[in-house]
């Protein structure tokens, strides 16, 4: 499969419930709370394992570090960030 095909496949196959506004798509070479192992807020990891959707204004709580039991938006982000465990 070309490669552009595939990028298209996986945002069309976004996880977007009924009513919600259109997620942001953010690739896992991201540096963003959203992308972060960390992180505790909702989000959907894209079928190709490469990346992840969420509202752009999601917030869920950082579990570590100085940030630790804090709200973090999805878009913010630290020094200590690791990369979601179950990207490939
Ligand atoms: S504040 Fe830092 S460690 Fe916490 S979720 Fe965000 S990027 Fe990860």
């Amino acid at each position: 499969m070309h490669k552009s095909a595939k990028f298209a496949l996986c945002i069309i196959n976004s996880n977007l419930k009924k009513g919600e506004r259109m997620a942001a798509l953010f690739s896992k070479t991201q540096k963003a709370c959203v992308t972060c192992n960390f992180w505790s807020g909702s989000r959907d990891l894209a079928p190709c394992n490469q990346r992840v959707t969420a509202q752009p204004n999601a917030s869920g709580k950082c579990m570590t570090g100085v940030y630790k039991g804090i709200d973090k938006m999805a878009i913010a982000n630290c020094d200590k960030w690791v990369p979601w465990g179950v990207f490939k």
